[in-house]
């Protein structure tokens, strides 16, 4: 098996903004990402849907976790315990990049990464919400000066990404929280001239994310014909249900009461695989990120109800509710 490309980046936080009730921007920056794959490695900020893999150290640590990437490490990490290894790994959106010069005058780039504080669904045995994930923890308390360290591509390699509309004349994306980073990203490499609808399904009191992305609606608008709609799931609502009813809007399907053949709010097994990418798009692309049930009922919908082929469907499961990442 051919192995993918990759380098340990070290980085120190350079601001940390909320963005809104549940999204922290946190920066990032070091000298050394001028050795990311391009555009990010320069400074640029077309850098898609791609994603990174943070290493979240473990709270008892002050230090960032820097592992050795020997041919075994993968191996030995998750034979692990977080204690024993220094924490966990999680994957991020790369949402932006941009030109740094450090306070000694060299060069380097800042890239930003959009959290998600999410306490998990539903509550403990005491009845109490339980603890946010270690990721979501970290970026709640990131300070400036925080080191931290990341797997990602090399200069010699190609970003992570998934994005791939070609030149599709229609672009639907459904997107939860954990992908609206993406999803905004995406929005500055649309196809030209496209129909393009986003349906960004957010906790309710999310209301200030419109705002932060006035300006990229703006632009993807002067090439495009884009529609952002961004639905408050409230805390009782069941997840996706809102995407699912506004997808088959958009679809010009009936609406549906009950949604038997895509049912909702089912747990998936770990093991399950909810990933693959679209081969040729073709005039239709739709592309679907967020949590895994969600994702694999909004793909029945665009596929069995719709008739939209398969091909031209990217699904992605970014996080299964129930489950931590590793
Ligand atoms: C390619 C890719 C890109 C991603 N980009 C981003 C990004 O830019 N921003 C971002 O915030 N996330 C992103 N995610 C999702 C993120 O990796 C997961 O949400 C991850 O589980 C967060 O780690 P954690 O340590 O906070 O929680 P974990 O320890 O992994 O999970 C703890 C518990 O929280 C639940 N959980 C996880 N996420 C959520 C959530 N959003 N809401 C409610 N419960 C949840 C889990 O099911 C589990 O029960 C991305 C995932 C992928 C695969």
């Amino acid at each position: 098996m051919s192995k993918i490309p990759m380098e340990l980046f070290q980085v120190e936080v350079t601001a940390a903004k909320k963005l809104s009730r549940d999204f922290v921007r946190i920066s990032l920056a070091s000298e050394q990402l001028s050795r990311l794959a391009a555009p990010a490695g320069d400074g640029n900020e077309q850098v898609l849907d791609s994603y990174i893999k943070l290493f979240i150290p473990h709270p008892d640590r002050t230090d960032p976790v820097v592992p050795d990437l020997h041919d075994a490490w993968r191996k030995e990490w998750f034979a692990a315990s977080p204690e024993e290894r220094g924490g966990w790994i999680r994957t991020y959106t790369l949402r932006d990049s941009r030109p740094w010069t450090s306070a000694e005058g060299k060069n380097g780039v800042e890239i930003d990464v959009d959290f998600v504080l999410h306490p998990p669904e539903g509550t403990d045995e005491e009845g109490q919400s339980p603890a946010m994930g270690p990721g979501a923890s970290w970026a709640s308390s990131a300070r400036v000066g925080d080191g931290l360290s990341f797997i990602g591509p090399p200069r010699d390699g190609q970003l992570w990404a998934m994005w791939k509309p070609e030149q599709a004349d229609t672009v639907i994306v459904c997107a939860d929280e954990t992908a609206v980073p993406a999803a905004m990203s995406v929005l500055r490499t649309l196809p030209t001239g496209c129909k393009a609808r986003f349906l960004l399904e957010v906790p309710e009191g999310n209301g200030d994310l419109v705002e932060h992305a006035e300006p990229l609606l703006a632009r993807a608008r002067e090439n495009s014909d884009v529609e952002l709609h961004w639905l408050e799931r409230g805390e009782d609502g069941v997840r996706g249900a809102l995407t699912l009813q506004a997808l088959r809007e958009i679809l010009e399907l009936e609406p549906k009461e009950e949604d038997a053949d895509s049912p909702l709010g089912v747990r998936l097994p770990a093991e399950e695989f909810v990933w693959q990418t679209a081969d040729h798009p073709g005039s239709t692309y739709v592309y679907l990120a967020g949590e895994a049930s969600v994702v694999r009922a909004a793909r029945r919908v665009c596929a069995n109800e719709a008739g939209i082929p398969k091909s031209s469907i990217s699904f992605m499961g970014y996080w299964k509710a129930g489950h931590a990442e590793s």
